[in-house]
């Protein structure tokens, strides 16, 4: 099989007919584009009952745990889908995941 990178900038006016069978897209792509958008589930995190262990940042697929100097600092909501798996994975419940329209709620009162 033939891998083209397609052109992607005028994805939007491609007909049927121009769409590729496969392709491989470049990597990197969703760092470029917020991706979180699509999220129903939101993970809030507890600060003070971290241990800092990055059992989140190494289960995260999004890579939306953020570190610095070896400890989280904050969930990147821009690309973060809400998936769970860190909440999951978190041993002392620091993590809790709550709807998206509930903490918009919060946020709001
Ligand atoms: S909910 Fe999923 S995507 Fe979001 S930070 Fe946790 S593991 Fe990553
Ligand atoms: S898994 Fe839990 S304790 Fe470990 S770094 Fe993430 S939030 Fe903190």
């Amino acid at each position: 099989m033939k891998l083209i990178t397609p052109n992607i900038e005028d994805f939007n006016s491609w007909t049927v007919d121009q769409m590729p069978t496969g392709f491989v897209m470049p990597g990197g792509l969703s760092e470029h584009y917020i991706t979180g958008g699509w999220r129903s589930m939101r993970p809030v995190w507890n600060a003070e009952a971290c241990t800092n262990c990055m059992l989140c940042w190494i289960s995260c697929p999004d890579s939306s745990i953020i570190v610095q100097d070896g400890k989280m600092v904050g969930i990147d909501y821009d690309h973060c889908k809400g998936c769970g798996v860190c909440v999951h994975e978190c041993r002392f419940g620091c993590l809790e995941l709550i709807r998206e329209d509930q903490a918009d709620a919060a946020k709001e009162a």
